[in-house]
């Protein structure tokens, strides 16, 4: 094996009501139970409406208003989020909660925020000051990443997770949904002159998956590519905005792992968690489709 694999399966109680699906209109958030961060601080730039140039099948955040530039009055300003996310960080100073992760996350795609590059930086700046050992990441769909000032803000983050849950223009629409014109080669064309980045993968079996696609020559081309940091491969241990899909058995993500570490130098992370969400879509078992009960 040219790769290494890495299982993380982390462990509840885990208070959901902490996420930000309970409450969207918060601005910082948490900390969550990450299961690939820990102790996550959430930072959300779409309080209260979510926007995003993607609309996942699998999105926690629900039905998706799909932008590629937003307009005055649709969001809130970079300079409220920035006191907001301050006031918001010295509250959690003052709790002295234990944090491992500040992460850009939140109801919406991160980058699609004009303000992004000024926010990101006034939020590195305060986590140098008030909690200078923490470290800033990010998980960002890469569809703004051909924005100079946005790929170049990205050098704020520690750690920047970039998604890619399918190789081809096919899958990419059936899965992300983006805007009717945005292409597979955009996004691919986005990864180039990137800092190191890790690259995240939804796992999604059954008749609306990926698996197929991710056990492909393509997939792996792409990863040799992008040179991540890491591979991450994750499920959805979280209500789906879909209530059609099923969730990737360990098992399961482990057989794609093994397929990209044999061909690849890389490490590749298989995430999951012990004690999904009662909501979270069932487990899906090879061969078997599960009857669901309405
Ligand atoms: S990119 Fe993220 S926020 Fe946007 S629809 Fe997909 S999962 Fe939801």
């Amino acid at each position: 094996m040219l790769g290494r694999i890495l299982t993380i399966q982390r462990e509840g109680p885990v208070d959901w009501g902490r996420f930000i699906w309970s409450d969207t209109h918060r601005v910082v958030y948490g900390p969550v139970p990450s299961r690939r961060l820990g102790s996550s601080l959430g930072i959300n730039l779409f309080p209260g409406r979510k926007m995003c140039s993607f609309g996942c099948i699998y999105c926690d955040c629900g039905p998706t208003v799909r932008r590629k530039g937003l307009k005055e009055g649709e969001y809130v300003p970079g300079r409220e989020l920035i006191r907001k996310i301050k006031e918001g960080l010295l509250e959690v100073k003052d709790q002295d909660v234990h944090i491992d992760f500040i992460t850009f996350s939140g109801n919406g795609e991160s980058t699609l925020h004009p303000d992004f590059p000024e926010i990101a930086e006034a939020v590195a700046r305060f986590r140098n000051r008030i909690f200078p050992a923490v470290p800033l990441a990010i998980f960002t769909n890469g569809v703004h990443l051909d924005r100079r000032k946005v790929r170049e803000a990205l050098k704020f983050f520690d750690l920047p997770i970039v998604k890619l849950d399918a190789p081809d223009q096919k899958g990419m629409e059936e899965i992300n949904r983006p805007g009717p014109s945005f292409t597979i080669a955009e996004l691919l064309g986005n990864f180039h002159s990137l800092p190191r980045v890790c690259l995240s993968t939804a796992v999604i079996p059954g008749p609306k998956g990926n698996v197929g696609s991710l056990k492909s020559e393509e997939y792996l081309k792409i990863i040799e590519e992008v040179d991540p940091i890491e591979v991450h491969l994750y499920s959805f241990d979280y209500p789906t905005f879909d209530h059609d899909l099923y969730r990737a058995s360990e098992g399961l993500m482990l057989q794609i792992a093994k397929f990209i570490a044999t061909s690849l130098p890389f490490t590749v992370k298989v995430i999951s968690r012990r004690n999904p969400h009662p909501e979270a879509p069932p487990l899906y078992k090879e061969g078997e489709i599960l009857r669901r009960t309405e």
